[in-house]
């Protein structure tokens, strides 16, 4: 038995917990109290939407909707892709897009952010050899590298592009991290937003006003009406400079700065896009899978081909994965978090993706979840408790007490789900 298994819990808390319970769950995050899985993958209803992250605050989140026949929104808009989007009309738009930003004497003229791992790969390396664009590449650098992230990265470069990296104040990235895994338990946040705005600042910073990111989030389960708009909806990376609607970690900008002796200076990277100067260079943010058919395993291939992407020797920790998001030594303990929160660890986001794009039968995704998805990721648990500056015991009190009663339950010193795909 763990010895912190119910660490942060009374036992009048358990009760919630016990396997017979049925009714008045406690339930966070707003989570919908029947668990039901997608029908097609292996999704459940519990995934939560992309949020503004900026202003995340513990609200209640949206969930991915499923039709009446019980398939996930994700899945419709897979089959949509396969069958209603003409491609070729797409891929003409973006030729037109292209046209009128490309630079006839080589500036830069898109922005393209991204680690070097396979789809921001793919991205800026066919818009500059298939779509002749001349694109700066923009980094937010991980928490920790890991080895091949960093190897990934510099192959990128080395393919043939300029790259900014921006590496944030450490110690104040740390602390935010630990901010955002206390009060969130959501310890990627700040980096999300760091991601998020890297680029539409950067566009601003160099006078760049046309920037791609990848694939739409909304491919994997928000609104499916936001797939049909090639940009994204500038409420997520611009603002007008007031500290007070920032919010990092789960505590106001302003209130950090007052608690932990910050600068408004040292906040700079974490804020949003100033309106006004997105507005003067006229920044717009698309998508470039809005244009090109996504396929996250075709992007690894390109990649590998073409920039020198290697994939990971072994699995992904609570995966069976070896391509996708290896570049940060944070990313397991992110995904276990997310197995606490909502019953979702990082093998059903994989096998999810792969069911929808029929690299694996539904079968086998059911059966790799039930395999891999609560795996604890431990190969870097203790560098990242040291990165947050957090103690095992602390760990375990803040975990226990994301979990919500109608997702998990404790029987003979142990927690497990009480739904699971592979129970259906
Ligand atoms: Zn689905």
């Amino acid at each position: 038995m763990n010895q912190f298994a119910t660490t942060g819990l009374k036992k009048s808390d358990l009760a919630q917990f016990a396997p017979t319970k049925k009714t008045n769950y406690k339930i966070l995050y707003g989570l919908p109290t029947e668990v039901k899985f997608c029908t097609r993958c292996v999704i459940s209803n519990q995934r939560p939407n992309s949020t503004v992250e900026f202003k995340n605050k513990q609200i209640k989140k949206e969930t991915i909707i499923f039709d009446k026949n019980g398939v996930c929104s994700a899945c419709l808009y897979a089959e949509i892709k396969d069958n209603e989007i003409d491609w070729h009309k797409r891929e003409k738009e973006l030729i037109k897009l292209c046209n009128f930003y490309r630079s006839k004497k080589g500036n830069y003229d898109c922005i393209v952010p991204g680690s070097g791992g396979k789809d921001s790969a793919f991205a800026a390396h066919i818009l500059k050899y298939k779509f002749k664009m001349n694109p700066l590449t923009v980094t937010w650098a991980p928490h920790v590298y890991t080895d091949v992230g960093f190897g990934n990265f510099q192959s990128w470069i080395q393919s043939g592009f300029d790259n900014v990296l921006f590496s944030p104040n450490g110690k104040l990235h740390r602390l935010l991290t630990k901010l955002a895994f206390q009060n969130l338990l959501h310890p990627f946040q700040p980096f999300i937003v760091g991601q998020r705005h890297i680029a539409p600042k950067s566009s601003v910073l160099y006078n760049i006003p046309l920037v791609f990111y990848g694939e739409n989030p909304a491919e994997y389960g928000n609104n499916i009406k936001e797939n049909y708009i090639p940009t994204m909806n500038p409420k997520f990376y611009e603002e007008t400079p007031d500290l007070k609607k920032v919010i990092l970690g789960g505590v106001s900008a302003k209130e950090l700065i007052k608690k932990y002796n910050l600068t408004e200076n040292e906040l700079l990277p974490y804020i949003p896009a100033d309106k006004k100067l997105v507005k003067k260079v006229g920044t717009t943010v698309h998508y470039l899978g809005y244009y090109l058919k996504w396929d996250p395993q075709e992007a690894f291939y390109y990649a590998s081909e073409n920039t020198g992407f290697k994939p990971n020797t072994e699995r992904t920790e609570g995966s069976y994965s070896k391509y996708s998001s290896i570049d940060d030594r944070i990313d397991p303990f992110h995904y276990y978090t997310t197995l606490i929160k909502f019953g979702i660890g990082r093998a059903t986001y994989d096998a999810s993706q792969e069911v929808r794009n029929k690299k694996i039968t539904r079968e086998e995704g059911v059966g790799l979840v039930k395999r891999f998805d609560g795996e604890f990721p431990a190969k870097y648990f203790k560098q990242i408790l040291e990165y947050m500056d957090l103690t095992e015991e602390d760990f375990w009190t803040l975990i226990n007490k994301g979990r919500s009663s109608h997702l998990w339950k404790f029987e003979n010193d142990e927690w497990s789900l009480r739904h699971g795909v592979w129970m259906q």
